[in-house]
C-alpha cells in the first residue's frame, strides 16, 4: 500500500460519526469558554495521539489538508513571517486560501517583517490580520516604567504576545504552528497533532519533520517571499529589541533574547 493510500485509510477510519470522530466536544470547547479553561479529556488526547501518529510520515501539504478538512473554518494560523511560516502560507494559499492567518503585532516588529505582510497580500491575495495588545508601545512602556524587554522579557512576551494569542484562540478550535523539531530540544518533542493546553487548542505542526534545508529549498524552488533580514545575518527574526545577527556556527535561534536564558517567547512551550 502506498504512503498516500495508508494515510487515506488512517484518516478515513477516523472520519465516520461517533465517539471516535468527536475531536472537539462542545463541553470541552465552546465559543464562550476562555481558551485557558478549555481542557482535553483523556479520550480526546488519545484520539489526537492516534491522528498524530497516522500523520507522522505525511507531507506538510497532506497534514494541512487533514487540518483544513477537520477543523475549518475554526482552523487558523499565527505567523511571525519566518521562513517556515512563509512556507505554510504558500501551501495554504494553494490548499485553503480562506484560512484565517494572523500576526501577533507586538509593536516591536521590524519594518522588514511588516512589509512581508504586504507582500503576502500582493502575491497570494491573503490579508494577514494583525492582532495587537490593548496598550500601544508608548502606553505600555509608560505604565511599566520604560522598556520592559530590557529587564523582563518574560513579562513583555506574556503581555504583548501570549495574552494576545490567548484572546485570539477563543475564536478557533485548532491552529497551525510552523515549528520544526530540529530547531531546539523543546521543539524536538512536538507531535504533528497535539493538545495545546496553554491556549486550549489543537495544535498542528506540519513542518515538524522538515529541516531547514527543506524549508529553504521550497522557498527557492517556488520563489516564496521571505524576510530580507535573513540575507543580512539574522537566522531567526523576532521583535527588533530581542533579535541580533548570528555568527557562523551559532545555533539558528541564538540571536533571540541574547544575554537572557530565555529561548522561546512562550507560544511553543507548555508551561
Ligand atoms: S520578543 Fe522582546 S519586544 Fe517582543 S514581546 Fe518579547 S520581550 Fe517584548
Amino acid at each position: 500500500m502506498t504512503q498516500a493510500a495508508k494515510l487515506e485509510a488512517n484518516i478515513g477510519q477516523a472520519k465516520p460519526a461517533g465517539p471516535q470522530l468527536r475531536i472537539l466536544h462542545p463541553s470541552e470547547i465552546t465559543d464562550s469558554a476562555p481558551a485557558a479553561l478549555r481542557t482535553a479529556s483523556p479520550e480526546l488526547l488519545a484520539e489526537l495521539k492516534r491522528e498524530s501518529l497516522a500523520l507522522e510520515t505525511a507531507s506538510p501539504q497532506e497534514i494541512l489538508r487533514w487540518a483544513v478538512d477537520r477543523y475549518a473554518p475554526r482552523f487558523s494560523m499565527a505567523t511571525a513571517f519566518g521562513p517556515e511560516g512563509m512556507t505554510i502560507i504558500h501551501m495554504l494559499a494553494e490548499l485553503a486560501p480562506e484560512t484565517p492567518i494572523f500576526n501577533l503585532d507586538t509593536g516591536y516588529q521590524f519594518n522588514e517583517t511588516l512589509e512581508l505582510r504586504e507582500e503576502v497580500k500582493r502575491r497570494y491575495g491573503i490579508t494577514v490580520e494583525l492582532k495587537q495588545p490593548e496598550l500601544s508601545v508608548e502606553e505600555y512602556e509608560r505604565e511599566n516604567g520604560g522598556r520592559v524587554y530590557t529587564h523582563n522579557p518574560e513579562k513583555c512576551c506574556q503581555d504583548r504576545k501570549i495574552k494576545v494569542l490567548a484572546a485570539a484562540a477563543a475564536g478557533f478550535d485548532a491552529w497551525a504552528s510552523a515549528i520544526r523539531r530540529d530547531q531546539s530540544d523543546d521543539r524536538a518533542k512536538a507531535p504533528i497533532v497535539g493538545w495545546d493546553k496553554k491556549f486550549g487548542l489543537v495544535k498542528i505542526s506540519p513542518l515538524a519533520n522538515w529541516n531547514k534545508q527543506q524549508v529553504w529549498k521550497l522557498i527557492t524552488d517556488e520563489n516564496i517571499p521571505y524576510n530580507p533580514l535573513h540575507d543580512q545575518g539574522y537566522t531567526s527574526v523576532g521583535c527588533w529589541p530581542c533579535t541580533r545577527k548570528t555568527m557562523l556556527g551559532e545555533d539558528e535561534r541564538a540571536g533571540r533574547w541574547s544575554g537572557f536564558a530565555k529561548t522561546e517567547c512562550g507560544l511553543h512551550t507548555s508551561d
